[in-house]
């Protein structure tokens, strides 16, 4: 029965794993913590037995706009919820209320700050709800980052409400766990579903910072019209890096703790709402975001610890689909981390852990083998390769570097820990620098001992020995490196160590990046793309509330002819079939079945090309580059004339588009001509 209600109400073939033993123990009253990593579908398990169940689910969640979709992706597969939220009109509300009396609302949102009112309570108490389920329950701990006072209300609601809860958390740590259970469940001890950390759809990636902009331009260029987020270690950054993707043509905005919350709310909505935008950042933003089709996170700056990498990597790719990470690191992130740590208030205890946390994510930044293996072992799993990260991708080469630290260590103890890896590098390399001339240091033993090596394989072995924590830049003496006793055994020669060549001699790659659909469908996708976008804007929710990017790809290169067909694809339920299959199916077989004849006198020429990428664009723009506009349309002959004739500049193309299409049109098209 529940199985019956995975395809027809959401649509989806199969449960994820986890799902359907959590779903059943919810519908046998018991109670019960469910650690997911995000992307899971934990949504799922407290939706679907809402709907076996008698009474309503009543939904405590954090954020009100992530409420406020939640409760419109409900209602387009037709299922009934509503939400109480300081965010409602008074009409919401009362629709809300109408409900609840007449028994027709199968799910209930409520935001925490609404349980403190009496008047509530007394409300909820007299409502017939059959379980309460917990969003984010890691909101209850105290030590964790998202701590919300009001999360600590839910206990004593359960005990008012004597239902059993079910809390869902992504986080991973025993601690947050322990205090989950204290505080929620109270003596009460839940059945505990632990699914593993891995996201084997996020493609992992390193790379030491070379020209850190450019090569975050670059990725981003070669994902155009995706959604992405960049994470950067400070706002000004943010600011900048935001603009130069916007000069370049990309949909991009910043976000950081310096704007106001009203700016900060509406980035938010923008990115829930919008395709294809990308959002630079600092880490303040993620948690506000429940965007199931991120396709790529970027950190232009090492982030603090191996936890917070885990946890923002982890907005990508929700849906399943492939999705891309890139973390970009230098020897000064290394510095910056460590000097933070350093210079923090916090107790010597929590200092020596905070490094831990940082060693243990520049462990995985210079690791030698699958990258993702040593990303699980250190939550506790364990896989031997996942053929989905850089290193898998393309092995690095490994030497011997035992000689190379031993000289730099040496070069470090001979000139009294004083010195960073510039001055040191220097001496190594047998520079005879004003500064070490006047310090005597042409004399030292090892100087010139490296002279083999040039500046930038040096870099690379100090940066390592940063990151294996056999060095630390001491801030008291301005960043001079100091040795740490864990390199005691490699100065002593009773151990050794393996360095990586490629992180030393740079490599530059220009892989093409495989869209998400064949060639041959990109331009139905972008249709059916505009199409969703047109019908969630009718909505005021964000796209995948009607179809999520998996089944319009599916939809892409299928091409089912009929509602029957239509039927069948993953992601289609019975109320969506009936709301949404003509809308779509006219897509794909009025625009795409037949070539217009105009496109078919140019089939294997590269100007056929062209007006395919012209038609997809003027589709993308039909109604503005915010989709707010009237819809405007070039036809397939006018279109066939550009290909063909290929202007080249804005006064060529405006003769043939006329001035009102090339308002709309007229970069966007120039761009492709001129490409
Ligand atoms: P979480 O809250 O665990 O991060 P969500 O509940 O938001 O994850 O689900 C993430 C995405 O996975 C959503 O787009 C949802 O529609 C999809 N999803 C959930 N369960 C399934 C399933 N059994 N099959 C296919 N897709 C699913
Ligand atoms: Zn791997």
């Amino acid at each position: 029965m529940p199985k019956d209600l995975l395809k027809t109400v959401f649509g989806h073939d199969h449960y994820r794993d986890g799902q359907s033993e959590i779903v059943n123990a919810i519908i046998s009253g018991k109670d019960v913590l469910a650690i997911m990593p995000t992307g899971g579908g934990k949504s799922l398990c407290f939706q679907l037995p809402a709907l076996t169940l008698k009474g309503i689910v009543l939904v405590v969640s954090p954020l009100i706009a992530l409420m406020r979709d939640q409760v419109s992706a409900l209602k387009a597969l037709g299922v009934n919820a509503g939400a109480l939220t300081s965010g409602n009109t008074n009409d919401e509300t009362e629709t809300v209320f109408n409900d609840l009396e007449n028994g027709n609302l199968k799910l209930l949102y409520i935001a925490p700050e609404r349980l403190a009112n009496i008047g509530t309570q007394r409300m909820l108490s007299k409502l017939p709800i059959s379980f309460i389920a917990v969003d984010e329950a890691h909101c209850v701990s105290q030590w964790g980052h998202d701590f919300r006072p009001d999360y600590l209300r839910i206990g004593e609601l359960r005990k008012l409400l004597n239902v059993p809860l079910a809390a869902f958390t992504a986080t991973a740590d025993p601690e947050t766990q322990n205090e989950i259970k204290d505080r929620l469940f109270d003596i009460n001890n839940p059945e505990v579903f632990l699914q593993g950390f891995d996201r084997p759809n996020i493609h992992m990636s390193f790379s030491v910072k070379a020209s850190p902009r450019k090569q975050v331009l670059d990725f981003v260029e070669r994902r155009k019209g995706q959604s992405g987020i960049i994470y950067c270690g400070s706002r000004a950054k943010c600011e900048t890096i935001a603009q130069a993707l916007r000069s370049s043509g990309h949909q991009a905005l910043h976000y950081h703790a310096g704007m106001d919350a009203e700016d900060r709310r509406i980035s938010e909505r923008r990115f829930q709402l919008e395709d294809g935008l990308i959002v630079v950042a600092t880490i303040a933003f993620g948690m506000g975001i429940d965007k199931p089709d991120i396709r790529y996170v970027i950190h232009a700056d090492l982030p603090k610890s191996i936890e917070g990498y885990y946890q923002e990597i982890g907005r990508a790719g929700r849906d399943g689909e492939p999705a891309e990470t890139m973390t970009l690191y230098g020897a000064d992130d290394i510095r910056l981390r460590r000097s933070q740590i350093d210079e923090g208030l916090a107790s010597n205890d929590r200092k020596k852990a905070d490094h831990g946390r940082l060693n243990a994510l520049l462990g995985l930044a210079e690791a030698r083998r699958c990258r993702r293996r040593v990303l699980l072992r250190y939550f506790g799993d364990d896989i031997e390769t996942c053929n989905n990260c850089d290193l898998c991708d393309a092995p690095p080469i490994l030497f011997d570097g035992t000689k190379h630290v031993r000289m730099a260590l040496s070069a470090i103890l001979r000139t009294e820990e004083r010195y960073g890896a510039g001055y040191l590098i220097d001496i190594l390399r047998g520079k005879l620098t004003d500064k070490i001339k006047q310090n005597g240091h042409e004399q030292l033993p090892t100087f010139s001992i490296g002279e083999d090596y040039s500046k930038s394989e040096w870099q690379g072995v100090f940066r390592q020995m940063m990151g294996y924590d056999l060095i630390r830049p001491d801030i008291e003496r301005f960043g001079a490196f100091r040795m740490t006793e864990m390199a005691r055994p490699i100065l002593r020669d009773e151990q050794k160590i393996e360095l990586r060549k490629d992180t030393i001699i740079k490599e530059v790659r220009k892989t093409k990046v495989k869209s998400l659909v064949a060639e041959e469908d990109e331009t139905l996708f972008s249709a059916l793309k505009s199409k969703r976008r047109f019908l969630a804007e009718a909505l005021n929710a964000p796209a995948y509330v009607v179809f999520a990017d998996a089944v319009l790809m599916e939809m892409a290169r299928s091409r089912p002819s009929s509602l029957d067909e239509f039927s069948k694809l993953s992601g289609v339920g019975a109320v969506k079939l009936e709301r949404y299959g003509k809308a779509f199916l006219e897509v794909i077989n009025n625009n795409f079945q037949e070539l217009h004849p105009s496109r078919r006198r140019l089939a294997g020429k590269e100007a056929g090309k062209i007006f395919d990428q012209l038609q997809a664009m003027q589709l993308e723009l039909m109604h503005g580059a915010y989709g707010h506009d009237k819809p405007l349309v070039c036809s397939a002959s006018v279109l066939a004339k550009i290909a063909a004739v290929k202007p080249r500049d804005m006064e060529a193309l405006k003769g043939l588009l006329g001035d009102k299409k090339t308002e709309r049109f007229g970069v966007a098209f120039l761009k492709i001509l001129l490409d």
